[in-house]
C-alpha cells in the first residue's frame, strides 16, 4: 500500500461501509473503513499463505480461548503502516487515535490462557510458521464488568454487532456437527493473522453454529412457531457465550456441546484437507500435528478417532497410532481438582458413539495398564472412565505424544505431583515450554517511547523480531545519560496513563507517586487480598500517626471475578471498599490512592503496563502455573515484587536477585510450615495485622449488609475444606509489607539505580518472547519448518 493507495482505499472502503461522504462517517465507520482497506491490502498473501501451509507440514493450535484484543493497529504496526495511516486520516480530518478507540476488544478469552493463544499466533506468522489457529466465534465475549456502589455487575460484551471487518465468513467451508439430540450447521470465520516484517498472513479459524434451515417452516406453519424459535435458539446457544470461568465448570451440558462443537469442525476441515492434498489418510500424523491447550478441546482425541474408524475405514490399531502420532497436550494447572471431568450420562445425551469409543480407549487403557503389572487402585484412579465420569486430562496424557507444562518449576510440580503417575509410565513425554509473549503488541506497540530509544540504541528495529537482541544493550545500565532518559520514558506514560483513567473513570492521580500494579483474573491463589491488606495496614499506621514517613504511591488493580465466585467479587468489593476510605481521607491524601480499573482486558492492560513501576505477583507459591503478565512488564521496565511462583522464578534468574523482590514461603517449604500454622496466632502476633483482619468485622469496612466481608474473615480464621488460610496470606504478610516497604524506599532513595534495575529487566526480556517458546514446540514438539511465501 503507498500512501496514496492508503488515502484512496480508506475513502472508498469508509464510503462503501457508511453510504455517506468519508467526510460525515463516524469513527466506528472510519474504523470499519480503515479495517477493511487493511483486509484488502493483505489479502492476495493471505491466500498465498494458505496455500503454502496447505502443502505443508502443519500445526493446528486448538483452543476454546483466544484473547485477541484490538485488531487494527497491530494489523498497521505490522504492516509497518501506522504513520501512513495517521496522514491519510488526517486528510478526512481524522485522528487515528480516535478511529482506533472505536473498536471493541475481541476477548474471547478469560486470561492468561486465551492470551497466550494470541500471543503465540502472532510469533508463529513472524515467524512463518505453518500454524492455524482454531476455536468459537462467541458472539458475545467475556461479560463486561462494571462497578455499582463497589460490586462487580456484568453486562453482555456483543463485540462484533456493529460488524467486524477482521473475520471473513467462508460459507463454502462449511461442516455438519452430528449430536444425538441435534444437527447443527458450523460456518468458519477466518481471521487473518499479520507477522511483522513478513509477507506471511497466518489464520484463526472461529467456528459459529447455525441452524441447518435458516427456519423450520414446517414446523412454522404447523402453528408450532415456539417450537421453531426454540430449536433455533438451541442452535445459536453454541457459539453465544464464553464460558465466564477458568478453572472449574458449568452449564455442563452446553459446555461440553461447545467443545465438540469446534473440535469435530475443525478435524473435518483438517482431514478433508488432508485427503485433498495427499489422497489419503495414513500419513495424517505425518503431515498434521495437534495442540490442545489445555483440556477443553480433548474431545479431539475420541473424535479423530471415530472419522478415522467409521468414516475410513481404519482398524482400531492403525487409527489410535495415528492419534497418538498427532496429539501434544498443554497442561495449565497444577491443581488436581481443576482438571475436568464430565459425567458418562451427558456424553450419552450428546454424542453415544463418541461414548462408545471412550469406553474401548478405556478397556484397552485398563488391560495395558495391568499388563504392566499397576494396582487396580492405580489404574482406576488413571483410567479414562471411572467413577461414572469421564478424565478428560487422562484421555490427554494417555493419547498424547508430549505434555508440558508452562513453566520450569509448573512443568516440576508436574512431574512430582499432579501428574507424577503418568510421568513414572511415560517419562519421555514430558517437557516444559515456559510462556512467552508477543514482544510486538507488549513493546513495540504499547510502548513507542521506550521503543523508540531501543531502535535508537541498537541502530534498528531488529529486536522486535528478536527479541534476545536486547541483552546487547545491557551496557547502558551504567549510562547515566541512558538511564535518565528510561525515567523520563516511565513518567511520561505515567502522565499519559492519568489522562487516561481521569477521562474513563474521573479519578486523579499524581504521576509522581510510585505506580503499583495488580491486574489479572481474581482468585484467592493470586491473593489480591494480601495486596488490600497491605494498603489497609498502611492506612492504619498513618491515621494513628499522621506524620510517619510514606513514600507515595498509587495502587493500580484490574481484575475479573467469575460471575459464581463468591469470594472472589467479595475482595472486589473490600477493594473498592478500601479505595474509598484511603481515597476520602484527608489524612493521606498525596499519599495513598486506589485506583480499580473497571473492566480490565487487553487494550486497558496496554495502557496500564508501560506505566507501571512495581509488578505485584504475589501469587502463594506453587500456585501460578507460570503467568504471562509478569512477562509483560519485565519488558515494560516494572521491576517483579514477587514470590518464587511460576515464571516469576525464571524472571528472577535472568536479571538476578539484586533486580526483583522476592518474598514470602516457597514452593517446597508450604507442607512443612502449614503443619504447624495457626492463622490466629499469626494475626495475633505480627504487628498491625489484627487491626487489618479485624476490620472486616468490626464496622471499619461496610459490605452492604451482604456478609460477604464476614465470609473472607471466616476463610482466613475457620476456612473450608482446604483448611483455614488457605493460600497462606497471613502466613506471608510480614515478609511481603517488609519487602514492599523496602522496594518504595529504593524507589525514591535513588533514581538512577532504580532505573538501572529497569533497563536490567528489560534488556534481559529476551527469554520471555513467545518467539522464543513458540520456537521450542516448533523444534521440540511439532516438527515444523518455515515456510516463507
Ligand atoms: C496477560 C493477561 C492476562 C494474564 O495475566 P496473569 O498476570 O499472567 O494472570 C490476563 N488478562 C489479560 C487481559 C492479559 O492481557
Amino acid at each position: 500500500m503507498t500512501h496514496f493507495d492508503i488515502e484512496q482505499a480508506i475513502g472508498g472502503q469508509v464510503r462503501s461501509v457508511s453510504g455517506k461522504n468519508a467526510r460525515s462517517a463516524t469513527l466506528m465507520e472510519y474504523w470499519q473503513g480503515t479495517a477493511s482497506a487493511v483486509v484488502d491490502a493483505i489479502a492476495e498473501n493471505w491466500q498465498k499463505t494458505e496455500e503454502r501451509y496447505n502443502a505443508s507440514r502443519m500445526q493446528h493450535y486448538f483452543s476454546a480461548e483466544f484473547l485477541m484484543g484490538r485488531a487494527l493497529l497491530n494489523n498497521l504496526n505490522n504492516l509497518g503502516k501506522i504513520e501512513e495511516t495517521k496522514a491519510a486520516l488526517a486528510t478526512y480530518g481524522q485522528e487515528l487515535s480516535d478511529v482506533l478507540e472505536a473498536e471493541s476488544d475481541a476477548a474471547l478469552g478469560n486470561g492468561g490462557l486465551g492470551r497466550l493463544a494470541a500471543c503465540f499466533l502472532d510469533s508463529s506468522a513472524t515467524q512463518d510458521l505453518p500454524v492455524r489457529g482454531y476455536g468459537i466465534l462467541y458472539r458475545y465475549g467475556l461479560f463486561k464488568q462494571y462497578f455499582d456502589n463497589g460490586f462487580q455487575g456484568e453486562k453482555p460484551d456483543p463485540w462484533m454487532e456493529e460488524g467486524y471487518p477482521f473475520v471473513i465468513r467462508r460459507e463454502e467451508e462449511q461442516v455438519l456437527i452430528n449430536y444425538a439430540d441435534l444437527k447443527v450447521r458450523a460456518i468458519p470465520y477466518d481471521m487473518p493473522i499479520t507477522g511483522y516484517g513478513t509477507d506471511n498472513v497466518g489464520t484463526l479459524r472461529l467456528w459459529k453454529a447455525e441452524p441447518m434451515e435458516d427456519f423450520d417452516y414446517n414446523e412454522f406453519n404447523s402453528q408450532n412457531f415456539t417450537g421453531a424459535i426454540v430449536e433455533r435458539e438451541r442452535v445459536n446457544d453454541i457459539s453465544r457465550v464464553l464460558y465466564p470461568n477458568d478453572s472449574s465448570f458449568e452449564g455442563k451440558i452446553l459446555r461440553v456441546r461447545q467443545q465438540y462443537f469446534f473440535v469435530s469442525a475443525s478435524l473435518q476441515q483438517i482431514v478433508a484437507n488432508e485427503i485433498a492434498q495427499r489422497g489419503s489418510l495414513k500419513d495424517f500424523a505425518k503431515n498434521n500435528s495437534i495442540q490442545l491447550n489445555d483440556t477443553h478441546p480433548v474431545l479431539a482425541i475420541p473424535e479423530l478417532m471415530r472419522i478415522l474408524l467409521d468414516e475410513h475405514d481404519f482398524g482400531w490399531d492403525e487409527a489410535w497410532k495415528i492419534v497418538q502420532g498427532t496429539f501434544a497436550y498443554t497442561n495449565h494447572t497444577v491443581l488436581a481438582e481443576a482438571l475436568e471431568t464430565w459425567e458418562i450420562a451427558i456424553f450419552e445425551r450428546l454424542f453415544p458413539r463418541i461414548l462408545e469409543i471412550v469406553r474401548e480407549i478405556d478397556r484397552r487403557f485398563r488391560e495395558e495398564m495391568a499388563e504392566k503389572g499397576l494396582s487396580e487402585d492405580k489404574i482406576n484412579y488413571l483410567a479414562p472412565v471411572s467413577g461414572n465420569r469421564v478424565h478428560m486430562a487422562w484421555i490427554a496424557c494417555y493419547a498424547s505424544y508430549s505434555i508440558n507444562g508452562v513453566a520450569a518449576l509448573h512443568t516440576e510440580i508436574l512431574k512430582a505431583d499432579t501428574l507424577n503417575d503418568w510421568y513414572k509410565l511415560w517419562p519421555e513425554k514430558f517437557n516444559n515450554k515456559t510462556n512467552g509473549v508477543t514482544p510486538r503488541r507488549w513493546l513495540h506497540q504499547c510502548n513507542p517511547r521506550l521503543s523508540a530509544l531501543l531502535t535508537e540504541l541498537m541502530g534498528s528495529d531488529e529486536w522486535v523480531r528478536d527479541l534476545d537482541k536486547l541483552k546487547e544493550l545491557g551496557h547502558y545500565g551504567s549510562d547515566p545519560a541512558v538511564l535518565d532518559r528510561v525515567n523520563e520514558i516511565k513518567h511520561a506514560n505515567k502522565v499519559d496513563f492519568a489522562k487516561w483513567i481521569k477521562n474513563r473513570q474521573g479519578i486523579e492521580i499524581d504521576p509522581n507517586a510510585i505506580f503499583d500494579t495488580q491486574i489479572k483474573r481474581l482468585h484467592e491463589y493470586k491473593r489480591q487480598l494480601l495486596n488490600a491488606f497491605y494498603i489497609l495496614d498502611l492506612y492504619f499506621q498513618i491515621k494513628e500517626d499522621p506524620s510517619i514517613e510514606v513514600p507515595p504511591r498509587v495502587f493500580i488493580f484490574g481484575a475479573k471475578a467469575a460471575p459464581g465466585y463468591v469470594r472472589a467479587k467479595a475482595i472486589i468489593k473490600l477493594i473498592n471498599t478500601i479505595g474509598d476510605l484511603v481515597n476520602d481521607d484527608a489524612d493521606v491524601a498525596g499519599r495513598l490512592k486506589v485506583v480499580f480499573v473497571e473492566n480490565y482486558n487487553v487494550s486497558p492492560a496496554e495502557h496500564i503496563i508501560p506505566a507501571t513501576d512495581v509488578s505485584e505477583q504475589i501469587s502463594t507459591a506453587g500456585k501460578e502455573a507460570s503467568g504471562t503478565g509478569n512477562m509483560k512488564f519485565m519488558m515494560n521496565g516494572a521491576l517483579t515484587l514477587g514470590t518464587m511462583d511460576g515464571a516469576n522464578v525464571e524472571i528472577v534468574d535472568s536479571v538476578g536477585h539484586d533486580n526483583a523482590y522476592i518474598f514470602g514461603a516457597e514452593e517446597d517449604e508450604l507442607p512443612e510450615l502449614r503443619k504447624t500454622y495457626d492463622p490466629r496466632r499469626t494475626a495475633a502476633e505480627t504487628p498491625g495485622l489484627q487491626r487489618v483482619v479485624d476490620a472486616l468485622v468490626d464496622g471499619t469496612l461496610d459490605d452492604g449488609g451482604t456478609g460477604l466481608f464476614h465470609d473472607l474473615h471466616h476463610s482466613l480464621m475457620t476456612g473450608d475444606w482446604g483448611g483455614a488460610d488457605e493460600y497462606y496470606v497471613l502466613g506471608d504478610f510480614a515478609s511481603y509489607r517488609e519487602t514492599r516497604d523496602r522496594m518504595a524506599k529504593d524507589y525514591y532513595a535513588d533514581r538512577r539505580h532504580w532505573a538501572a534495575m529497569v533497563w536490567k529487566n528489560i534488556t534481559e526480556s529476551g527469554r520471555f518472547s513467545s518467539d522464543r517458546t513458540i520456537r521450542d514446540y516448533a523444534r521440540e514438539v511439532w516438527k515444523i519448518e518455515p515456510q516463507k511465501i
